[in-house]
């Protein structure tokens, strides 16, 4: 089964440019069926690279929070590695190495207790994080003498990679109403969906839906509480795909990583705001206990032994290098001044867009740098699927999309605001959003709502 269709209207062959095509050669390439003869390297070249300029620009791709935007150097290097598969250990030892002080780096910026030698690893993104931080916890449960049928606690809000983790390992997701008061989970709501069979809660630091960090803290502390009436000891998983780069630099006394005892692991992407291109995330247990043994794998390593815990094994070596990069090329200074500068413009944006007459915002990016915000009740001759449409006319990619369940009469756009999202752009945003909305004033709207977006 294709999980993809193909292009609606398109013809079964592709034509080549004339100035491609010489005497003898093939003219027309099939689209959907491998051809049987190849062509020459160029034509091949600008088959690809023409079809791919429909693709929206990705500095004005406000929807992702995965980077854009790397230094040359950085690019460098990835070029370089390339051809280095993180797997060979053995092989590469020096990119394993760089893995391996990446970890010891995320391990003491997340306030691990294990200063010596740190427990985790990298992976192809959070998603992969996400599943391995899961299967630690049903391990555990099960260790501990668990029995009925799992389940995992966690809010409406979740990304789509819990409800994955939760379908491929047979989980019941447990997942606790939002509000328009709570866009995302609280303490109470938590504790009163945990029981014995709970597995763990999952508190995300920068809800993909608003940007807003769940509060770690209270849930661990709302979790002691039923510890001590009940005998129910719920271990906590932070998802700070995007907040695990936000939080240690610019909110340094807020308590949400391994400082608060019920945190058992983290994940973080590193290819969102650890500003590395895709591919690249990371996930750090409290210490060795809270990995069970029996899902790390050992494989040989220059004679010795490397514990592996991943689900892919051939990855890509280079975003590992370029993470290494951004760590000391940055530096903590420089890592504070650039998360720094991508809050103060997505508060700014946020700012003037409250100030607009038929905006409301949902969320301030006060959290991760990202924010939402809807019309406000009562206007009604357009939609925020008609601001999303009139914005992409001018390239910009602003998504809109219904709140979770429960709030999903509230429709929103977001607006994610990413290393290279200069303070200028920042304004010429704001130029056009403007003139959007007096367009749309004036003729009224005509876009439908769009098939769900993904966060
Ligand atoms: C992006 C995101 C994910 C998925 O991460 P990938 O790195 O894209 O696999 C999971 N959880 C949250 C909160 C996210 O923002």
């Amino acid at each position: 089964m294709a999980l993809h269709g193909g292009t609606p209207g398109a013809r079964a062959d592709i034509a080549l440019r004339p100035q491609l095509v010489g005497e003898g050669d093939v003219a027309e390439v099939p689209r959907y069926r491998m051809p049987e003869q190849g062509m020459d390297a160029e034509a091949a070249y600008y088959v690809v690279h023409d079809e791919l300029m429909l693709d929206g620009n990705p500095r004005l791709n406000l929807a992702t929070f995965v980077t854009t935007w790397m230094e040359p150097q950085a690019r460098l290097l990835m070029d370089e590695c390339l051809d280095r598969n993180i797997v060979d250990k053995d092989e590469y030892p020096q990119s394993a190495e760089l893995e391996e002080r990446c970890v010891r780096m995320l391990a003491d910026l997340w306030r691990s207790p294990e200063e010596e030698s740190p427990t985790g690893c990298s992976a192809t993104g959070s998603s992969e994080g996400c599943m391995l931080g899961g299967m630690a916890l049903l391990r555990r449960w099960r260790a501990g003498g668990g029995s009925g049928q799992p389940n995992l606690v966690m809010g409406a809000n979740v990304q789509v990679c819990w409800e994955k983790f939760c379908r491929y390992w047979d989980v019941e997701p447990r997942m606790v109403p939002v509000s328009r008061e709570h866009t995302h989970l609280t303490a109470e709501g938590a504790v009163a969906h945990c029981d014995e069979n709970t597995i763990g809660v999952v508190a995300i630091l920068g809800s993909t839906f608003d940007g807003v960090y769940e509060p770690v803290k209270d849930i661990a502390d709302a979790l002691d509480e039923l510890e001590s009436s009940r005998g129910v000891d719920v271990p906590i998983h932070v998802d700070a795909a995007s907040g695990g780069f936000i939080a240690p630099f610019l909110d340094p006394d807020l308590e949400w990583d391994f400082r608060v005892r019920r945190v058992h692991s983290i994940n973080a992407s590193g290819h969102k705001y650890g500003h590395v291109y895709p591919g690249i995330g990371w996930v750090v247990w409290r210490d060795t206990a809270s990995l069970p043994e029996d899902l790390v794998f050992h494989v040989d390593y220059l004679g010795g032994d490397m514990p592996t815990f991943a689900l892919n094994f051939s990855r890509p070596g280079a975003q590992v290098a370029a993470q290494y990069f951004n760590l000391i090329r940055l530096g903590r200074d420089g890592y504070t001044r650039v998360q720094q500068a991508c809050r103060d413009n997505a508060r700014w944006l946020a700012e003037q867009i409250a100030a607009l007459d038929p905006f409301e915002l949902v969320s301030d990016g006060s959290g991760i740098p990202a924010f939402a915000f809807r019309l406000r009740d009562g206007v009604d001759g357009y939609s925020v699927y008609d601001v999303s449409e009139v914005l992409r006319g001018r390239g910009w990619l602003v998504p809109a999309y219904r709140m979770p369940k429960d709030i999903d009469d509230m429709s929103v756009l977001r607006i994610v605001v990413r290393t290279g999202f200069s303070r200028d752009l920042a304004e010429i945003l704001m130029t056009d959003l403007k003139r959007a909305i007096e367009g749309l004033e004036k003729r009224g709207g005509f876009a439908e709502e769009r098939p769900a977006f993904h966060h």
